[in-house]
């Protein structure tokens, strides 16, 4: 008794239709996701001309008897769903009973599968039409091959790209899959040379590293979450290490890949600021949930999916990520975006700066900043002096201790795992940025009067900004009254800004505005840009010398951030040269 069923019209109106056979890559999508809804524990396969010529997919899962291969050839012939309920909690990768029919109308198509201990079945099909059907033996399993794709509809083969573009599209399927499925070995060989070779493997982290190379797991940052019924694990990569390429983002639900605005949407807020916005951090997420929140029926190619409870999906990926962000795992241990050809040279220059400080004993000067003759600390400086801040590092013991400031620039330091740099400006834009923004953000923002109101005269455009995002500019702690014609008068500005000159920052900020409007940019992303001008003009500079306090403070204070590597604009604001790395160095190992 055979175990596919051809679907009855009300149910196969139901079903997202459309195109499922668009190029080589959608036939090795639908073939793969056939050979694990059917259990298979190994799938090998097999091209020749970018899959234009051959697409061979073989597994060694359950097979199909004489009747139901010829039943799958059938439109709307499925095994997985029988019923309208079915549709509500879709568990396999498969369900519109489309793809074989599809697939075998467009090109030259052999199909051969055996069951476990049956004889097996050869058919044979051409643009549509079976051509012959045959008994073979063959052992469990199913083997299609597919050849001269799009043979008897030549304006869809023009549209094919070059075999360049056609192999990526399959290889970026092929390891998609793999990566949704670690367990599954697979192996891809193209014109008779292996190009993919992923066996079996209970970890996702070895799967990457399988894929994509053991230096990029090595940057990757686990995370594992639980939540309502929703779990997010999988792997992100450190802002700092973020690409242009946007095809670094992985997602996966209920082991089936998705693009999803939902998703991207909550990665981009957990990154917040961290990456500029043309850098894409690398993604690796797998979401389980009961499959009746998922709604798989919403796209032909299955690639998209609505969610009910979309809001909680949202925030326990966003959360999720976060958190992992916050860790002290988060810091990059060499110099990002340049890793090989930089790194030995600032290695040398870390080396070469502590063994001058041995000569110095005691690292004389850094605790007198006075008697060095350099500024007396500005009012920026004893921003990262908080009350809470001091009491906090006293109780616990520091994650990172100063050891030196070099060129008055850059705080070097030490943690558990080695030597620290840190640019003292990005931390403390850094530092400056959420607390501002926290403040914002909850109506807090300590607002200090100015004791000489200041006047501005404001261009047409900056008197409409004013005007429309008054509230925006309260919010942030600037009091800022109409003083006839086209001028304001500046009456207060946030604490956390004394010390600046009043008249540039609000300059600043205005420009920032109309830029930001200009952009169509929502309330959210005005705040963030306003905040991130504020913090950059308030935080100490580089050339400024600290003392070992004020570097312990800015420390505590940088790495208790939520997103402690990289500062407001998505520049790094740390690295870290390893014990190992530093032992390395000296042949110690
Ligand atoms: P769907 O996957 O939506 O059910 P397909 O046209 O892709 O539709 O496949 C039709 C049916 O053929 C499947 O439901 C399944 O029962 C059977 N089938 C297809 N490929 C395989 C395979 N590799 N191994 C076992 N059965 C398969
Ligand atoms: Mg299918």
């Amino acid at each position: 008794m055979g175990r596919i069923r051809i679907l009855d019209d009300r149910l196969v109106n139901r079903i997202a239709a459309g195109e499922v056979v668009e190029r080589p890559a959608s036939v090795v999508k639908e073939l793969i996701e056939n050979s694990l809804d059917a259990s298979a524990r190994r799938i090998d396969v097999t091209l020749a001309g970018a899959g234009k010529r051959l697409i061979r997919v073989e597994d060694d899962g359950e097979g199909m008897d004489r009747d139901d291969a010829l039943l799958a050839l059938e439109r709307h012939a499925t095994s997985k769903l029988s019923a309208l309920e079915d549709l509500e909690g879709i568990s396999t990768l498969g369900f519109r009973g489309e793809a074989l029919p599809s697939i075998a109308a467009v090109s030259r198509f052999l199909l051969r599968t055996a069951v476990e201990g049956g004889v097996g079945t050869e058919i044979d099909v051409r643009g549509g039409r079976i051509l012959a059907v045959r008994e073979v033996g063959l052992s469990r399993g199913t083997s299609i091959e597919v050849s001269s794709l799009f043979f008897n509809t030549p304006a869809r083969r023009k549209f094919l790209k070059s075999d360049t573009t056609e192999l990526a599209h399959i290889v970026r399927v092929v390891t998609r899959h793999a990566l949704a499925r670690p367990d599954l070995s697979l192996r891809c060989v193209h014109d008779e040379r292996v190009i993919l070779e992923l066996p079996a493997t209970a970890d996702l982290g070895e799967r990457i590293a399988q894929a994509f190379g053991t230096e990029l797991r090595r940057t990757l940052l686990p995370l594992d979450t639980r939540r309502e019924g929703i779990r997010v694990r999988g792997f992100v990569g450190r802002p700092a290490d973020a690409s242009s390429r946007r095809d670094a983002q992985h997602f996966f639900v209920n082991g089936r890949l998705v693009q999803d605005r939902v998703l991207s949407h909550a990665v981009i807020e957990a990154f917040g600021n961290t990456t500029p916005r043309d850098r894409h951090p690398a993604i690796f997420l797998l979401l389980e949930l009961e499959p009746a929140l998922v709604d798989v029926n919403v796209h032909p190619q299955k690639t998209e999916v609505r969610f009910a409870r979309a809001g909680q999906i949202h925030d326990a990926v966003r959360d999720a990520i976060a958190a992992c962000l916050g860790t002290a795992a988060a810091i990059p241990d060499r110099v990002p975006g340049a890793r090989c050809a930089a790194a030995p040279g600032a290695t040398r220059a870390v080396l070469r700066y502590l063994e001058v400080n041995e000569r110095a004993p005691g690292g004389a000067g850094y605790d007198a900043p006075a008697a060095q003759g350099s500024p007396p600390p500005t009012p920026a400086t004893d921003l990262t002096t908080s009350a809470e801040t001091r009491a906090e590092s006293v109780a616990t013991p520091p994650a990172a201790v100063p050891l030196a400031q070099y060129l008055d620039s850059y705080i070097i330091a030490q943690d558990r795992e080695g030597l620290l740099l840190v640019d003292q400006h990005a931390a403390h834009e850094r530092v400056l940025f959420e607390r501002f923004l926290a403040q914002a953000e909850e109506n807090r923002i300590e607002v200090q009067r100015l004791l000489f109101p200041v006047v501005l005269e404001l261009s047409p455009q900056e008197r409409v900004i004013l005007e429309q995002e008054a509230s925006e500019f309260a919010r942030l702690g600037f009091v800022l009254e109409p003083f006839g014609g086209d001028s304001a008068r500046l009456e207060a500005i946030p604490a956390l800004a004394a010390g600046l000159d009043p008249r540039e920052l609000v300059r600043a900020l205005l420009g920032e505005a109309v830029r930001a409007r200009a952009a169509a940019a929502g309330i959210g992303e005005l705040r963030r840009k306003l905040v991130t001008t504020a913090a950059c003009q308030a935080a100490i500079k580089i050339h400024h010398r600290l003392t070992f306090e004020g570097m312990q403070r800015l420390l505590d204070d940088v790495f208790r951030a939520s997103s402690p590597t990289t500062c407001p604009h998505g520049r790094p604001l740390v690295f870290r040269l390893t014990l190992a790395e530093i032992e390395k160095a000296f042949h110690r190992r």
